[in-house]
């Protein structure tokens, strides 16, 4: 359809790549149904160039690869002595970025709704200073959702208590989720009595405030989730806002070939057996230090399985894991000898690999994963089980849901020590790919991918979701 100059949706995205990527899909998915959408992308604030390089080269990756969405790049604000830490510094430089927001809002006459990363809750405020009704887009699953929607109330009756810190792995029961072993919620809420940790609970106390909820997720795979979200049992005493679970929304594999030349590990999956080769790759940023490189390729060695293996340089300051980083040193990093000895059955590539496409391989058997949520999508809906072996953001919460909830996959235990052994990756590795257990994850994955194909199909609760979102934001204009 033409695009509706009447109606625009404008999306405000924040600087990761994770969050990004599948806003630019939500933004097509807008665009395919006649209405029109423009990306408000903030700009790093000079001060903070360092942490917020890779994600600048991203957009600009985005969008030439997109040249159907239009983005807009929101000047920088003015943010003359960053906050040292890295977290807080992309909450301040989102929150300062609030007056261009509104300021753009204004100056678009057809700005119908405004749809919001989860990071940018004080956005809430150009929205309703421009007159624009807000929705937010979560780009992570709903059973986090469901976990930070409560945190407020948990936050309220439990004034004085313990922080989750402190706590190990007491099971935290919150609605609509599994229990959740305290050390597994994200690191910027394990403090009660700093600022990270209070800002969150403000940002998670406003999200009712929006007039709708979209989630990158499916229903059958987080019915329990999706069902407390909907009940409003999640946020007691207020009303939560209608949810609407649109997923899996995922870059199309043959989109991104289409524009370069396939990789070239694509072709060496052709010629492995089906379902026989282990892939390990750990999300966008995901990068482990020089010692567990050494012992991943010991286990991976000793399972004797086929494995594609995505490599990065360890980072030299485990805290700064968002920098981008120079190409892995193969020779330097693996163990003397690995890759002749393994060269038969493996392939290590550096950086970057065409993930959606080598999920989607019939040679892929199974997937080493950090959980990040499009990683943990990208499995679901190309029927791959998950090895767990999360590192930072709020995939341990997902790894839980993936595990507990899902049924999708078995935990890498030693992911919260400094360094999983070689015994554990090779034992869950043949647990995966040879055991009775293995065997019914690979059927459980069967049955999630055949549901994430029901739930886009015409009719499937997820175009239905969508269909939703789009009638409320035409009465809300
Ligand atoms: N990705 C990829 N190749 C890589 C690493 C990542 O294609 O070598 C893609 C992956 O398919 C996913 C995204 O980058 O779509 C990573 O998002 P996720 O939420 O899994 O993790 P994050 O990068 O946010 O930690």
């Amino acid at each position: 359809a033409e695009p509706n100059p009447n109606l625009t949706v404008v999306l405000h995205a924040c600087l990761g790549v994770g969050h990004l990527i599948p806003m630019v899909e939500l933004a097509k998915l807008i665009l395919r149904r006649g209405l029109s959408v423009v990306i408000a992308v903030p700009t790093p604030p000079a001060s903070t160039a360092d942490y917020f390089a890779s994600s600048a080269s991203a957009v600009a990756a985005l969008a030439a690869a997109n040249l159907e969405v239009s983005f807009h790049h929101l000047p920088a604000p003015d943010y003359p002595v960053p906050n040292p830490d890295p977290f807080l510094q992309m909450l301040d430089a989102l929150r300062l970025t609030v007056p261009a927001l509104a300021a753009f809002l204004r100056s678009l006459p057809t700005a119908a709704a405004v749809v919001l990363d989860l990071f940018c809750v004080d956005a809430l405020d150009a929205a309703e200073s421009a007159g624009v009704p807000a929705y937010f887009y979560y780009t992570s699953c709903a059973g986090d959702l469901a976990a930070f929607l409560h945190l407020p109330h948990y936050f309220a009756a439990t004034d004085g208590g313990a922080s989750f810190k402190d706590m190990g792995k007491e099971p935290l029961r919150f609605p609509g989720v599994p229990p959740i072993p305290a050390s597994d919620m994200p690191h910027t809420v394990l403090d009660r009595g700093d600022r990270t940790c209070a800002e969150r609970i403000r940002h998670y106390a406003r999200i009712p405030e929006a007039r709708g909820v979209l989630i990158n997720t499916y229903e059958w795979l987080e019915a329990r989730a999706v069902r407390a979200l909907r009940d409003g049992v999640c946020v007691p005493g207020r009303p939560t806002p209608p949810v609407h679970p649109i997923g899996p929304l995922i870059v199309k594999g043959q989109e991104a070939a289409e524009k370069e030349a396939p990789h070239a590990c694509l072709a060496w999956l052709d010629a492995q057996p089906a379902g026989s080769v282990v892939f390990l790759c750990f999300g966008s940023l995901g990068a482990v230090s020089a010692a567990q490189l050494k012992e991943t390729a010991r286990g991976l060695e000793g399972s004797g399985h086929r494995f594609l293996w995505v490599v990065r340089s360890p980072p030299e300051d485990p805290s700064k894991f968002f920098l981008a980083r120079l190409e892995p040193d193969l020779d330097a990093l693996l163990p003397e000898g690995f890759l002749d000895r393994t060269r038969d059955r493996a392939m290590v590539v550096k950086m970057w690999a065409p993930q959606v496409e080598v999920l989607r391989h019939a040679a892929t058997g199974a997937f080493v994963t950090h959980c990040g949520w499009n990683s943990v999508l990208e499995a679901a809906s190309a029927g791959v089980p998950m090895l767990c072996w999360p590192l930072y953001a709020e995939q341990r919460l997902n790894k839980v849901f993936v595990v507990d909830e899902m049924k999708a996959g078995v935990v890498m235990d030693g992911y919260d020590e400094e360094v999983v052994p070689a015994e554990e990756v090779e034992k869950k590795v043949r647990l995966v790919m040879e055991s009775e257990e293995g065997e019914k994850l690979r059927e459980r994955l069967a049955l999630a991918k055949e549901k994430a194909a029901e739930a886009l199909a015409d009719g499937g609760s997820s175009r239905v979701a969508f269909e939703n979102f789009l009638k409320d934001l035409k009465l809300a204009k």
